[in-house]
C-alpha cells in the first residue's frame, strides 16, 4: 500500500505471506464440509478461544446475524448496546430477517452496559411481555473511542446472563485489539460467552471473512441459518488460508498497532489547530479545532494531496478518526505527521 491510509483498518490489503498462502491452498466444497483449510480455520479459531466449534462467515455482520438467529426466536428481544454495531450498523438484520427485538441500553464512556441496566431490562416471567434470550456487548466496543473491555467485567455479564439462562453474545470485530490491550489470551477475554464473532479483516490483514464460535450444538445450527442466508461457500479454502495467517501471525503484531497509535496521538499534539480526544488501541480520535488554518474539507483534500487519507468521522464535521494496522509503521506515521504540520502549520 502506497497511500498512507488512516481512515480505517478496513482499508488494509492482504499481506505478501497472505497472498502466496491463497495461491497454493488446499480446497473442496465447504458446504460438504470438505474443504480441509477452512476446516483448519474454524478449529484453529475454536481451540484459540476454548470454544467447541467454529464457523467461517462472510463478515462480521453475517456472524451477528446467524448468531443471534440462532440463539433467539422471533418474538424474543436481545439486551445489546444503543451504540453497538449491531443496532446502528446492521440493517436491523434481527428484525428484518429474524423478527427479534433489540432492547438497547445505554453505553458508557468507557464502553460497557451497567450491570443495574442489564438485570432491569431482563424481563420477567408475563404472558404480556417479550423473552428475553440474548445479552449481547461489543469488545472492543467501536463507537467509543475502540474502547477495551475488560476480562472481568465480561465475566460479570456473563454470570448475570446464565444466572438468567439468557445466552451471551461477544460481537467482538476486533476482539484482538481487547485481549493485546489487556495482554490476556483470547479465551480469558472472551470467558463466559456462549458465542462470539470476530474478524479476520480489518487489523488482521484477510481480505474477507469473520469466525462465529461457540458449542458444537450452536454451531451445527448456525451451519443451517448460514445457509439460508446465502453464506454456503464452495472452494472457500483460498480465503481461508489467509484467515489461518491472519490468526497466526497477525494477532501476534497488534500491540505494535496501539503502540503507534499512543505515538501518532502523543505527535498530535505538537501539531497546530489539532486536539487529540482519545486513545484507545489502535483507534485516535481528534479535533479539528475552528482556529485551525483550513477547513475539515481543505484540510481533508490537502492531506489527500499528501498522499494521507483521513476522513471526518460521520455524523461529525470536526472529528477525525485515524486507525493504525499492519500497513502503518512507526516512519509513515512520522511522515503523516510532517505533512499535516506543513500544511497546517
Ligand atoms: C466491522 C464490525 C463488524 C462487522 O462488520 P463487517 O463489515 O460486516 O465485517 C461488526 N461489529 C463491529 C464492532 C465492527 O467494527
Amino acid at each position: 500500500m502506497d497511500v498512507i491510509d488512516l481512515r480505517s483498518d478496513t482499508v488494509t490489503h492482504p499481506t505478501p505471506e497472505m497472498r502466496t498462502a491463497m495461491a497454493t491452498a488446499t480446497v473442496g466444497d465447504d458446504v460438504y464440509g470438505e474443504d480441509p483449510t477452512v476446516n483448519r480455520l474454524e478449529a484453529a479459531a475454536a481451540e484459540m478461544f476454548g470454544m467447541e466449534a467454529g464457523l467461517f462467515v462472510t463478515s462480521g455482520t453475517q456472524g451477528n446475524l446467524i448468531a443471534l438467529l440462532t440463539h433467539a426466536p422471533r418474538g424474543s428481544e436481545i439486551i445489546v448496546g444503543d451504540k453497538a454495531h449491531i443496532v446502528l450498523y446492521e440493517q436491523a438484520g434481527m428484525a428484518a430477517l429474524g423478527g427479534i427485538m433489540p432492547r438497547t441500553l445505554a453505553v458508557q464512556e468507557d464502553g460497557t452496559l451497567l450491570l443495574d441496566d442489564i438485570e432491569q431490562a431482563i424481563r420477567g416471567d408475563n404472558e404480556h411481555f417479550p423473552r428475553s434470550r440474548v445479552i449481547s456487548i461489543e469488545n472492543t466496543q467501536g463507537t467509543v473511542g475502540a474502547t477495551p473491555l475488560s476480562p472481568e467485567y465480561t465475566r460479570q455479564v456473563a454470570e448475570l446472563a446464565h444466572q438468567h439462562q439468557l445466552k451471551f453474545h461477544i460481537d467482538g470485530a476486533r476482539i484482538f485489539n481487547a485481549a493485546t490491550a489487556y495482554n490476556v489470551s483470547p479465551a480469558e477475554i472472551i470467558a463466559g460467552a456462549d458465542s462470539i464473532t470476530f474478524c479476520l479483516s480489518k487489523g488482521l490483514c484477510a481480505p474477507v471473512g469473520s469466525i462465529l464460535l461457540g458449542s458444537k450444538e450452536f454451531i451445527k445450527e448456525a451451519h443451517r441459518v448460514r445457509k439460508v442466508l446465502g453464506g454456503g461457500m464452495r472452494q472457500v479454502g483460498v480465503l481461508a488460508a489467509a484467515g489461518l495467517i491472519a490468526l497466526d501471525k497477525m494477532t501476534q503484531r497488534l500491540a505494535e498497532d496501539h503502540l503507534n497509535a499512543a505515538y501518532l496521538s502523543a505527535q498530535l499534539r505538537e501539531v497546530p489547530g489539532v486536539k487529540v480526544m482519545s486513545q484507545n488501541t489502535s483507534f485516535v480520535f481528534f479535533w479539528l479545532e475552528e482556529e485551525a488554518r483550513l477547513s475539515p474539507v481543505e484540510f481533508t483534500r490537502k492531506m489527500a494531496e499528501q498522499n494521507v487519507l483521513l476522513s471526518p468521522y460521520p455524523g461529525y464535521e470536526r472529528k477525525f478518526r485515524a486507525v493504525l494496522h499492519y500497513w502503518i509503521t512507526r516512519e509513515r506515521v512520522d511522515e503523516a505527521v510532517a505533512a499535516m504540520k506543513t500544511i497546517l502549520g
